[in-house]
């Protein structure tokens, strides 16, 4: 069967066409409250922070039929979606082993807000699985990933990642938001539970925040409680967006993972780049995994030019199609350095350790044509190297 077409019909239709009244569009329920209809249970009030209006419980289905989980619960943010997960998983006293290299946010709540609360942490080294075992405490309860972390691109040993958890009979949480469903689904490679930054592909816009957990029902319910009370819903308005946004996902991933190859490979071969990650290219750390289990290499590009973060902000000032701001996963390419915005939270000196210098460029690279996109990098390039 042809994965990509049956995820394109998914996305369209999600478990099926629900139609309201006729309409073909799904309607926006802008209402925060509901007429009481006899619950018994406090989570089960219709009220949009209970995250149950029935734009809610629509994105519910499509999302869960795309992950390939027994449910799914959208969030007011990504970091909605991954707070509300570790917080469900874990209670104080526990321990969770995390992948070095993660989205700044992910990394600060770990290292600092779960400490507070009494989560203790530890690092694998991604290059090393034997060394896995040593970091294990006796109140280790889950280890945490990103399937390409954000912004190295690193692709970890994601079968012994599930194979080691399982072993240790500890929870498996992965952020899928880089490589998006379309190109990877962790819950088929024996992953507990998968997370995501909606914000990114899945809405595609540049929009709204948003995000999601999917996973066993049982998780999931459980992740729904924690998150009605701790208020991370997300409203109906910016759901209805999340809803359309995803319709279109299989459509610009085709995109998305055809335009960031050419960009790569111009990047892998231009004399003012000192390095590029991405993990389409053959030379790349990551693509043999990645080929091993994705069906696309996604949007990302990860470079450093030859020089520093001088050059570096010449060069992001001359580009003329991609935006020079934060975030990634929308139609339009962006381009930013990691330190001074997504990992501008972690401490400088961690920050490097881990390989991310004051000068890395991460470009987020949009459906435009990528005729257009490479002629201008490759003139941003050319003027960089003159320059020197
Ligand atoms: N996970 C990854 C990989 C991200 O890149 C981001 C944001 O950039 C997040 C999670 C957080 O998502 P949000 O900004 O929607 O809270």
């Amino acid at each position: 069967m042809d994965i990509r077409k049956k995820m394109a019909t998914l996305a369209v239709h999600g478990s099926g066409h629900q139609s309201v009244m006729g309409a073909v569009g799904f309607p926006i329920f802008q209402s925060a409250n509901f007429l009481y209809a006899g619950e018994t249970n406090y989570h089960e009030l219709r009220y949009i922070r209970l995250n149950n209006t029935p734009n809610h419980e629509m994105l519910h289905e499509t999302l869960k039929e795309l992950e390939k989980g027994d449910a799914a619960l959208v969030t007011g943010s990504g970091m909605a979606a991954i707070t509300t997960a570790l917080l469900t998983a874990l209670r104080a006293g526990d321990h969770l082993l995390a992948q070095p290299v993660l989205y700044g946010g992910t990394h600060t709540f770990i290292a600092h807000d779960l400490e507070r609360h009494g989560v203790r942490h530890g690092f694998i080294d991604p290059d090393d699985p034997d060394k896995w075992e040593a970091a294990l405490t006796p109140a280790t309860r889950a280890v945490y990933v990103e399937s390409v972390a954000n912004p190295l691109l690193d692709v970890l040993d994601l079968d012994r990642v599930v194979a080691f958890a399982k072993h240790h009979g500890i929870m498996t949480i992965i952020d899928n938001t880089l490589p998006y469903p379309v190109n990877y689904n962790p819950l088929s490679h024996g992953f507990d539970v998968v997370v995501h930054s909606c914000t990114k592909y899945l809405n595609g816009h540049s929009d709204i925040v948003a995000g999601a957990i999917v996973g066993a029902r049982a998780f999931v319910d459980k992740c729904k409680e924690t998150l009605d009370h701790l208020g991370g819903s997300l409203d109906p308005h910016a759901c209805f967006l999340l809803a359309r946004g995803i319709k279109t996902l299989p459509l610009r991933m085709e995109a998305h993972n055809r335009n960031a190859q050419q960009v790569a490979e111009l990047l892998a071969t231009h004399p003012a780049v000192r390095m590029v990650r991405y993990p389409g290219l053959p030379t790349d750390p990551a693509h043999d995994r990645a080929k091993r289990w994705f069906r696309g290499f996604g949007g990302i590009v990860t470079f450093e030019l030859r020089g520093g973060a001088e050059e570096a902000d010449r060069f992001t000032k001359s580009l003329t199609i991609p935006l020079f701001a934060p975030s990634l996963g929308g139609v339009e390419s962006l381009v930013t350095l990691p330190a001074l915005t997504c990992h501008a939270g972690m401490p400088s000196e961690e920050r490097r350790r881990i390989g991310i210098s004051d000068f890395l460029i991460r470009m987020s690279v949009g459906i435009e044509d990528p005729e257009d996109l490479v002629s201008d990098l490759s003139r941003a390039l050319d003027g960089f190297v003159c320059v020197k």
